[in-house]
């Protein structure tokens, strides 16, 4: 147990001092299901957290083929140019099946991948969407913590995925491409709702006429939602992400973003707010598994049961009891 102990405090120095291979076996501990791990892990954070969250945390959504993994690859070597660290993280909680589809093929990120200031790393598999948020959200505190001044979040547009990863960034980036006319036929209306800025990718070539039209388009769907609690009005902007286009431009209007959350208050209001979501979330997480996993109540729950279809109990009642009998525990 001592070596372990020491072990973890090993990786914690390390990570402090900016070691991208602590930040690894940080996260690596973090996403571990094994229990031993879980403590060297909170033990991890916990050591960390003071020195947490000093980034902007970018999320970043769009259907594949649309051109994220092109997209982190530009607009990650602007940033890294401009002095910036950056780490990628993904949220995919299909990836158990499709095999970590998103970040698995690292092929269009080899200038980042290359680059000592950029850290990759794919979505934790084999999880509940659940799952994958705390084991993100714990990730994005390592690498705060390690240095790293630009997280972007990468999803696709898988269940509530989109939602998810809104949940914990300050700025929603929705990839659109420009398609024939249709373009804001099957979007998710939502994920409009959420989206800080627009870019529509691929503008270039033949592609460039439909493009604007397409931002136009967007323009004025935007403009018929309700102002946000940001302040901010989202833009639509046209990037081609294969020849680098546009990319600056969208790291500038983020900037703007930034400074005016920040003098507004929203952007510390909306991490207060964030923290309090995961908290809640947490909460609710542990104690289900902690009253499921429960042998006694596994039991009782299974004698509940038998007794509404006996129609002894009904579920209400039942649920009252189960409730009961677990705060006796
Ligand atoms: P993802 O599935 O959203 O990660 O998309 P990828 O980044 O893998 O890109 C899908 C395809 O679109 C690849 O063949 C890219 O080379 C191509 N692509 C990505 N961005 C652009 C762009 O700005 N312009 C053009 N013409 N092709 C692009």
């Amino acid at each position: 147990l001592r070596k372990k102990k020491q072990d973890h405090t090993k990786i914690l120095d390390r990570l402090l001092q900016g070691s991208q291979t602590a930040l690894g076996q940080a996260i690596t501990l973090v996403e571990s299901n094994n229990p031993t791990h879980h403590e060297q892990a909170s033990a991890i954070i916990e050591g960390a957290i003071a020195s947490a969250g000093k980034s902007i945390r970018i999320g970043i959504t769009g259907v594949p083929g649309v051109g994220k993994s092109t997209f982190i690859e530009s607009f990650g070597s602007h940033l890294l140019k401009l002095g910036k660290k950056v780490a990628v993280l993904a949220v995919d909680p299909s990836s158990s099946i499709s095999k970590g589809s998103i970040l698995g093929d690292k092929t269009r990120m080899e200038n980042l991948v290359r680059e000592d200031m950029a850290f990759i790393r794919p979505s934790p598999s084999g999880d509940s969407l659940g799952g994958v948020a705390r084991k993100t959200r714990e990730s994005i505190m390592l690498c705060e913590a390690a240095g790293f001044d630009v997280i972007l979040i990468e999803t696709v547009g898988v269940g509530q995925s989109e939602t998810t990863v809104h949940s914990m960034c300050d700025f929603f980036l929705l990839l659109k491409l420009a398609g024939a006319g249709d373009e804001l036929q099957g979007i998710k209306r939502g994920i409009m709702e959420m989206a800080d800025a627009i870019v529509i990718n691929k503008a270039d070539g033949e592609n460039i006429k439909a493009a604007n039209t397409a931002k136009l388009d967007f323009k004025r769907a935007l403009h018929l939602y309700p102002t946000k609690e940001s302040g901010w009005m989202p833009e639509v902007l046209l990037s081609s992400a294969l020849y680098n286009e546009g990319i600056p431009e969208i790291w500038n209007l983020i900037r703007s973003f930034e400074r005016k959350t920040l003098e507004n208050g929203y952007f510390e209001e909306n991490r207060k707010q964030q923290s309090k979501f995961w908290l809640l979330q947490s909460i609710n997480d542990q104690l289900k598994q902690s009253f499921y996993q429960n042998p006694e109540i596994k039991t009782a729950l299974e004698e509940q049961l038998q007794a509404i279809f006996d129609k002894k109990t009904s579920p209400f009642i039942a649920a009252k009891q189960l409730l009961e009998k677990y705060s006796k525990l």
